[in-house]
């Protein structure tokens, strides 16, 4: 049998482990939104008034369209 510090011990460990982990994926995951959200816009699309991420968005001169059936202009 263990002795109940060392079981005890072990939990703390794996919980500082999870802990720890979440730390640095938030860390991280603040950093790419943080470069993400700067050159990334919201727009209209011209045929369906959808509200699309310029990223996402088909550009057709001036106009966005959130898909190539907007884009078409087809039904
Ligand atoms: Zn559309």
């Amino acid at each position: 049998m263990l002795p109940k510090i060392v079981v005890l011990l072990l939990i703390v460990y794996i919980l500082y482990l999870l802990f720890f982990k979440k730390i640095l994926k938030q860390g991280h995951k603040e950093n790419d939104n943080g470069t993400k959200s700067s050159d990334e816009e919201f727009i209209e699309c011209k045929k369906c008034s959808t509200f699309i991420s310029t990223n996402e968005a088909i550009k057709s001169g001036n106009n966005y369209f959130c898909s190539k059936e907007c884009l078409g202009g087809k039904k």
